[in-house]
């Protein structure tokens, strides 16, 4: 038996370990079967080493304290939490992957009222029976959205399948060629409207459609005209489309219901605040749909949830499907929606504490102020590790919202002096405090649109490690 087969029998037991005083403190922090997964690995590790030869652990306390030590430090990185608090220095507004819209403080403070709590969720207090999930976020989405009716279920993905399913299973959908849209993270118009069980019919060409290919195309097969916003991309140059109103009047015309997705949920016109047009709620249950759905999440600055809005009838008809059930929207979202809603309701709040407009409103003076400190402090902590200089740049709106806008932003660029700047983006990104930047040429951009005020230190002490590890 060689030296090293002999020394498997000084590693010591899990039981050992756990009496161990320096595990002790460790099973304070962390939870029993966190401690034991680490401890096992780190035994499991030392027997590879043992086995291979490769141990230098020369006897058998040396090696308990290597075990020791290794469980430590994996027990150290391991997050507490899986789903973390993420600094997005992108410059991207409603970033799907991080999340989308950052909900308001009173969202915030109504999920917590009824996070831990009993609710009448379901209940009417008034008279004591079953009561409709949801209900009091519809009074405000009436009024702001000017609609008779609304519906709220999980996503807007949900609200375009429980729409078609409830109107157009086995029949016809038409839809402009132009607006057959993709999302990212694969939601596709053509393929919803497949799972749906309805059949597309799709009119015009790419570039060019018009009122007459709409009214061509209507059959006693025909169950709905859509018309969706295309939210992340244009069509320019030789174009022509059916707007919302010319829609409306064929469908009146016809007797077949008409539907906008338009998406982004933007409840009020931002052109006030200097951003360029885009479509409103509002505007198209004025241009007289019979359903609009959009998310919550995306310009309404709300939780995830999709919206149904519309005529009382079409409405109900949806909310009536079993399909609903299925496409339900959790309580929390619900609480936040309501929440985030009623911030609405007082016009003068709305750029000042819906935080996706506050970000996307901010004026160039205050994201060039910002981006001047945030780099004097970064060049003092990065202490000659990099180049550090403050300039104007562009963000963009982002997820399903005034496609192709380039907002003229104020932007960080650091350049490091010896490392890649994608070596210290991966670092950034891995960090204790993740940050997420982009790496253009050869400098990281830091866009100040979408740093929180409360991320700043927790930024500046990521720089100041990666100083640190740079000058090893
Ligand atoms: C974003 C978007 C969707 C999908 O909405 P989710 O809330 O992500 O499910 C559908 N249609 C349009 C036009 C969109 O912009």
């Amino acid at each position: 038996m060689s030296r090293e087969r002999h020394r498997l029998r000084d590693l010591p037991s899990i039981d050992r370990l756990l009496g161990d005083a320096r595990v002790v403190p460790l099973l304070n922090q962390h939870p029993r079967p966190v401690v034991l997964r680490a401890l096992r690995a780190a035994v499991s590790s030392a027997r590879q080493r043992l086995s291979a030869q490769k141990s230098d652990e020369t006897d058998a306390s040396r090696l308990t304290a290597s075990i020791v030590a290794e469980a430590t430090r994996s027990l150290a990185h391991a997050p507490l939490h899986r789903m973390r608090h993420v600094i997005n220095a992108t410059g991207v507004v409603l970033h799907t992957n991080l999340g989308r819209s950052l909900l308001c403080s009173d969202a915030i403070e109504a999920i917590k009222r009824v996070a831990g709590a009993y609710t009448n969720l379901e209940f009417d207090l008034e008279s004591g029976a079953r009561g409709q999930r949801g209900s009091a976020a519809l009074p405000p989405l009436a009024q702001l959205s000017g609609a008779e009716s609304a519906c709220i279920v999980n996503n807007n993905a949900a609200a375009v399948l429980l729409i078609l399913d409830t109107f157009a299973r086995g029949r016809e959908v038409v839809v402009a060629r132009s607006e057959l849209i993709e999302i990212g993270g694969s939601f596709r118009l053509p393929e919803v409207l497949e799972k749906s069980g309805a059949t597309l019919r799709e009119v015009g060409a790419t570039n060019r459609v018009y009122p007459n290919d709409f009214e061509r195309s209507i059959t006693d097969r025909t169950a709905l005209l859509l018309k969706s916003h295309p939210s992340n991309y244009r069509i320019v140059g030789f174009t022509r489309e059916v707007s919302g109103k010319e829609l409306v009047a064929i469908g009146r015309s016809r007797g077949v219901p008409t539907v906008m997705d338009l998406g982004s949920g933007l409840l009020v016109d931002l052109q006030k605040w200097g951003l360029p047009e885009e479509p409103t709620v509002p505007a198209c249950i004025r241009d007289g749909f019979d359903l609009v759905c959009f998310s919550a999440d995306k310009l309404l600055g709300g939780p995830q949830a999709g919206i149904i809005a519309g005529r009382r009838d079409a409405v109900a008809r949806c909310a009536a499907n079993p399909l609903a059930r299925a496409l339900r929207c959790g309580k929390l979202d619900l609480a936040a929606l309501e929440a985030t809603l009623a911030v609405y309701l007082d016009p003068a709040r709305i750029p000042l504490d819906i935080p996706v407009l506050r970000m996307l409103t901010r004026s160039s003076a205050d994201l060039e102020d910002h981006a001047r400190r945030l780099a004097s402090r970064l060049e003092a902590v990065l202490d000659g590790h990099a180049s550090v200089t403050a300039n104007p740049g562009t963000s963009t709106a982002g997820g399903g919202s005034f496609p192709c806008l380039e907002l003229a932003s104020w932007q960080v660029n650091i350049a490091p002096r010896r490392d890649s700047p994608s070596h210290w983006a991966d670092r950034l990104r891995g960090g204790r405090q993740p940050v997420v930047v982009r790496t253009v040429d050869e400098h990281l951009a830091l866009d100040v649109r979408t740093l929180q005020d409360d991320d700043t230190e927790n930024l500046i002490a990521a720089f100041a490690n990666l100083a640190k590890e740079s000058s090893r």
